[in-house]
């Protein structure tokens, strides 16, 4: 008899009560594939956007999201090198395709036929799941299981963003929105890191707070009426090199008017809309540019995960909650109620 895990399994797509807590069989790991004992899965907006409807292309039903994953290596299939039964891994989500002109000069993030475990594949939210041995990275020592959960995906994302896209420079100026978004707060320790000047925006006393904590030079309230002014007020008048914007529709007419001439915004994300009216003369007269950003390459994945071993990068978690309160896990990202990761635990 095939043993059973539970999992968070959704088998249409919709509201989040489509999301229910089912015993499942135990996946088996085929050809190069490792299995691993989840101890701690993050989510991401990525999970509510695809349990909502498919995002980029159809996704297989019934489906298990969950792409921040820390575990232990509980067994391996034939051929998967490198890793033995019982090791500490975290996961690098994205499976590319290895031969496009893309995957062959290293930039695997614009890979066409990328996939994504936990989107296109059953992911973390369970207590066992599969993956290529090859996307497996170790756990850093230092950090527990819920710690590790919280970085993947944010942490990556911020540094390819602003390190490798953006290239943003010591003595550089930063403006990053939306603070306790998981991005953002990796965005605003990445950018301390690398010299920058971080103005962040936020939308409460204690959320600003928090912000300054993480190493925010400065704080503004989005919900002041004149935010972009106090912004570009705390730059010296001219406005910052670069703007990270996640959000989308909703902030990127704003993200823009914080730039000094000549700066970048760089972008990842549109939830709160995916359509933009955009004045074109003030992206030549100011010759501003739009740099668009998708996910993290592994070595930037094992680099942040370095830094966060060395203590250089600190997960933000904003709470962690059982496997049974998944869809609480999903209410609080829905409803921006947050300030860094949920993190759902799933085994000791
Ligand atoms: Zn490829």
């Amino acid at each position: 008899m095939t043993d059973t895990m539970l999992a968070a399994v959704f088998h249409e797509h919709g509201e989040r009560d489509v999301i229910q807590l089912e015993r499942v069989a135990q996946p088996q790991p085929g050809a190069g594939e490792a299995r691993v004992k989840v101890h701690a899965c993050a989510l991401n907006w990525l999970d509510v956007g695809i349990r909502r409807g498919p995002q980029f292309g159809a996704v297989p039903l019934p489906l298990t999201t969950g792409v921040d994953v820390s575990g232990v290596i509980d067994a391996l299939g034939a051929d998967a090198r490198g890793w033995q039964v019982g090791d500490e891994v975290t996961l690098y989500s994205l499976i590319t395709c290895g031969d496009c002109e893309f995957c062959r000069a290293g930039e695997v993030t614009v890979c066409p036929e990328h996939q994504i475990i936990g989107e296109h594949m059953n992911g973390g939210l369970a207590e066992y799941m599969l993956a290529p041995a090859r996307n497996l990275i170790a756990k850093p020592k230092r950090l527990s299981h819920i710690e590790v959960a919280a970085l993947p995906v944010v942490a990556g994302t911020a540094w390819h963003m602003l390190i490798t896209v953006a290239r943003l420079a010591a003595g550089e100026s930063v403006f990053i929105p939306g603070a306790g978004g998981g991005v953002a707060s990796m965005g605003i320790q990445i950018a301390k890191l690398a010299g920058a000047t971080v103005i962040a925006s936020t939308s409460t006393a204690e959320k600003m707070a928090k912000a300054r904590d993480l190493g925010a030079d400065h704080v503004v309230n989005y919900r002041d009426d004149d935010w972009v002014e106090q912004v570009i007020a705390l730059s010296g008048g001219r406005g910052v090199d670069v703007a990270q914007d996640l959000v989308g529709a909703l902030t990127w007419a704003d993200s823009l008017r914080t730039l000094a001439r000549n700066g970048r915004m760089v972008v990842c994300g549109s939830h709160s809309g995916k359509q933009f009216d955009l004045r074109i003369p003030q992206i030549y007269h100011r010759q501003l540019s739009i740099l668009g950003a998708n996910g993290a390459s592994y070595n930037e994945l094992r680099r942040v995960l370095e830094l966060a071993d060395q203590g250089l990068l600190r997960p933000v978690i904003d709470r962690v909650l059982p496997l049974d309160q998944i869809r609480e896990g999903h209410r609080v990202l829905e409803e921006h109620d947050h300030f860094g990761k949920v993190v759902i635990k799933i085994s000791q």
